[in-house]
């Protein structure tokens, strides 16, 4: 018989331990080690059963065994301890307090996927990973953010293999009264409960559900809710699950009900409205129709804005950071299937038009049926970035037709390299050492420099136990994906000895999109096979990922994988383990000695797995992409070689795989094993390093990879960058558009509307220079003059600019320099001179263009509005 109604019942705890439940939803425990501790002593054997889940653990242990708990003093005073160094968390001020009072009141940051732990499943992969650090660090800094996503009732699946190596799908459903989640209430003790009007009468409701990241608050929405039909029941089913309507469906929950569940939020616990509002990728964009519906609505603002004003008032405080340069990773919809969506009541009096016209590719080689979700996220922001400094390069590059008649470098994309949040990432032993050594807990940001009075000795036994642990675990995992493949327990004993605590080891783990190229070590397989049984200097590889359900070419290239992983002679050398998630992880990355991350340039936007490897003392080996690209010296690891643009697939796979074992076979691994060769002539296994009996080398390349790489990436430089660089701007901006009624918006949108107008008659009819000797010299000065005809606008709303340096053989401007022409003489006609004195101040090929745009104060860049003229 099915259950007709399901329920959780919360376990009732004694007093004397009362804070055990308040322990165990607030998240903090996931990257507090005390706090877990304490779960795990109170029964290890139930710790493990309930997979490290204190409130699964809670759930499961028995009324007598908790009041035995509770008249146990030592207990008692854990507990204690616990929650007072909870509380301090939640209260104590940290780096955000000491900004001063004009910081960021409140800062909404949207994400459709949060990574925050395994016991959460609610992420594929590194956008919602990155999401889960990012609220986690702004936890520990202090910033006073509100996390909204949505609540899936299967999160992303579970993988399993078949027999013949398919990868398997299943979607266990989540019970949120089981989740670290508390459902946000009226004051009547009823559920809040949000509502979005839908097409032909429909609505679509959802329920709000909070989940406490130390002092932030996720709100995750969930619209499995007994007042929706079956579909609106049905649209946060799992995540990125369906395709079209569905998805379209679940985006508009999340960017528009993800505003209105701010609200509901704020009008219930009295927080502040957010004055900056953050979108993580596109998929959150209708936030910001929301937002212009509500400053469009006579019922919500004194004086109403027009479309155009709301717009201009809504970009001023919202930040957009663009994640991908896959096109099958953005979002795009039929321009129909949007224009259906908003007919009705969805967003009453914002111009469906208007809405249309904000995704649409309307520039070279855009589709014009098209609903673009990115575009939209870049034209309803003031402020955008990518995700690490080449992705900066690559995102101007591909958003470039927004932007026509700008050079690329000034398109105002700017980027924030994503980074990792440490006392998550960072094992606990090696947590535990530089508590020890250097005296700080690694949540204050330890000085990694100290690792360099810690001794080869220590640091290698160190590596050792990670490395073991390991192996241990994967050996466990293998024999689990095994049985459901249907072997036998007589058949896999060999798991027990399967890998080798003292062979190079290397990782990969991440999502399996064609473009991360897992089966790149495949190329050639007689080449890999005799890495891994080399019998001086063996190698050993531990592999995971998911494919996307859809994704058939990732399901063959981890069926290819793990096929050759299955061969008898080489599986104790290389295993591929199901399901990775952040549980996995946590064991592979500190494990590992080298982490392999072999993507095709520049696609892999940054990457964070290399990063989260890094600051367990692992060394990467990597292709020149992402973050590794402005991290990578010498000395931290390994970079591999990208093939020329212009050559073949097939060609361009062949280099680089053939780059990759070559860099294995004679640098990575002599290095590891100590550099010499040095075990008895015919010895078998892995040889043994001279003189100490260290690889100091390899060791020195550990201890430069913690003190350099350590505070480079990780997320607190990360968030304190976003605070600095983007929110604080963005919340000065905001306020200045709300005030006196959004006067100044109002001003503004009218400008734009002018300017725009006006734009097409601005041209440069001449440009003359002074000054320059007929052989010129370094020192000289040019005396540069423009006759611009300004179209009505007056001198102070444009700047005119002169851009001067090296000319490459196109004759294109490289290396340029920008002085701005101030000086304007009116010369009638609507007509002006400005003039500039530029010194030339290097030799060989020079010369200069000038150019016009528009000017306003409320501007964040000079190509914000596209608009540009030049000579
Ligand atoms: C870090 C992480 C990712 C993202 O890794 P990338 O290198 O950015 O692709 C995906 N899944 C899990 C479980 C992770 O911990």
């Amino acid at each position: 018989m099915k259950a007709i109604r399901r329920f959780t019942v919360r376990t009732v705890v004694p007093e004397q331990i009362g804070a055990l439940p308040r322990l165990a939803t607030n998240l903090r425990w996931s990257w507090h080690v005390p706090t877990r501790q304490l779960f795990e002593s109170l029964d290890p054997a139930l710790w493990e059963q309930a997979h490290h889940d204190p409130l699964a653990m809670l759930a499961a242990i028995s009324r007598e065994q908790l009041q035995a708990l509770a008249q146990d003093p030592a207990v008692v005073a854990r507990v204690e301890d616990a929650e007072r160094s909870l509380t301090q968390y939640l209260s104590e001020p940290r780096w955000y307090q000491s900004l001063g009072a004009q910081a960021p009141q409140s800062i909404a940051y949207f994400s459709p996927e949060f990574g925050i732990t395994e016991v959460l499943p609610q992420y594929s992969g590194g956008l919602g990973i990155l999401a889960g650090d990012h609220l986690k660090t702004a936890s520990d800094v202090g910033v006073p953010l509100t996390g909204v996503g949505l609540l899936y009732q299967a999160g992303y699946f579970k993988q399993s293999l078949s027999e013949d190596a398919w990868q398997k799908e299943t979607y266990p459903l989540l019970d949120p009264d089981a989740l670290p989640l508390t459902l946000l209430r009226e004051e009547d003790g009823t559920p809040a409960i949000l509502s979005l009007p839908l097409p032909e009468g429909r609505v679509l409701h959802a329920h709000i559900w909070r989940a406490d990241v130390g002092r932030v608050p996720l709100l995750l929405l969930d619209s499995n809710v007994a007042q929706n039909d079956d579909a609106a029941r049905g649209v946060t089913d799992r995540l990125y699950g369906g395709g079209g309507d569905h998805r379209l469906a679940q985006e508009l929950l999340l960017g528009m009900g993800g505003v209105k569940a701010l609200r509901i939020h704020a009008r219930l616990t009295g927080t502040p409205a957010p004055e900056v509002f953050h979108t993580n990728e596109g998929h959150a964009g209708f936030l910001g129709i929301e937002r212009i519906r509500e400053l469009m609505d006579p019922a919500l603002t004194s004086v109403p804005l027009s479309f155009n004003e709301a717009l201009t008032a809504g970009r001023a405080s919202t930040v957009f950071t663009t994640h991908t340069p896959v096109p099958a990773g953005i979002d795009r919809f039929p321009r129909g299937m949007i224009e259906y969506f908003f007919a009705g009541e969805l967003a009453p009096g914002v111009p469906v038009d208007r809405i249309l016209a904000l995704g649409a590719e309307n520039y070279d080689g855009g589709d014009p049926e098209v609903f673009n979700m990115a575009v939209m996220g870049l034209r309803l922001a003031q402020r955008a970035n990518g995700v690490a400094k080449l992705h900066g390069v690559v995102s101007r590059e591909m958003f470039s037709g927004l932007w026509p008649g700008f050079d690329h470098q000034d398109i105002p994309i700017t980027s924030v390299t994503n980074g990792v949040h440490v006392p998550t990432w960072v094992d606990p032993q090696l947590a535990a050492m530089a508590r020890e050594r250097f005296g700080t807990d690694v949540l204050d940001g330890p000085d990694w420099s100290k690792v360099y009075d810690v001794s080869d000795a220590d640091v290698w036994a160190l590596r050792r136990r990670l490395r073991s642990a390991l192996v241990a675990d994967a050996r466990r995992r293998l024999r689990s994906s095994w049985k459901k493949r249907g072997a036998a327990d007589a058949q896999l004993a060999w798991t027990d000895a399967a890998l080798d605590p003292d062979v190079l080891t290397i990782g990969f783990a991440r999502r399996v999109p064609t473009y991360k190229r897992l089966t790149l070590m495949l190329r050639d397989p007689a080449r890999l096979k005799a890495l891994l049984l080399h019998p001086k200097h063996p190698i050993q590889l531990v592999i995971a990922g998911k494919s996307h359900p859809a994704d058939d070419a990732g399901k063959k290239m981890i069926q290819d994988l793990v096929q050759f992983t299955d061969d008898p002679e080489v599986r104790h050398r290389i295993v591929f383990l199901p399901n990775y998630d952040i549980a996995m992880a946590r064991t592979l990355f500190p494990g590992c000695d080298v982490w392999l991350n072999n993507p095709l340039r520049p696609l892999e936007a940054c990457g964070t797995s290399g990063m989260k490897a890094a600051i367990n003392g692992s060394l990467n080996l990597s292709v020149m992409d992402g973050w590794w690209d402005e991290h990578y010296d010498g000395e931290n690891g390994w970079a591999i070689p990208t093939a020329n643009r212009g050559t073949s697939d097939a060609e361009r796979d062949d280099i680089e795989s053939a780059a990759l074992y070559e860099l294995l076979e004679n640098q990575v691994a002599p290095r590891f094993y100590g550099d010499v060769v040095s075990a008895a002539a015919g010895a078998a296994g892995p040889s043994q390093p001279q003189g100490d009996g260290l690889p100091s080398h390899w060791i020195s390349m550990i201890r430069h990879t913690l003190a350099h790489l350590g505070p480079a990436v990780s997320a607190e430089r990360m968030v304190k960058e976003y605070v600095q660089r983007l929110y604080q701007p963005a919340a000065v901006a905001g306020r200045e558009a709300h005030a006196h009624d959004y006067a100044s918006a109002r001003e503004f949108a009218a400008w734009i509307e002018s300017v725009r107008s006006a734009w097409g008659g601005v041209h440069i009819e001449h440009v003359e220079s002074h000054g320059l000797a007929d052989e010129p010299q370094i020192g000289q000065s040019l005396q540069v003059r423009a006759n611009v005809h300004l179209a009505g606008l007056s001198p102070a709303e444009v700047s005119v600019l002169v851009k001067y340096g090296k000319v490459a053989e196109n004759d294109e401007l490289i290396d340029t320099r920008t002085l701005a022409m101030e000086s304007a003489t009116d010369l009638g006609g609507g007509r002006y001179q400005f003039a500039a004195d530029l010194l030339i101040d290097r030799s060989g090929s020079f010369g200069y263009g000038v150019q016009v745009l528009p000017r306003h104060a409320a501007m964040a860049s000079p190509a914000e509005l596209g608009l540009t003229t030049t000579a």
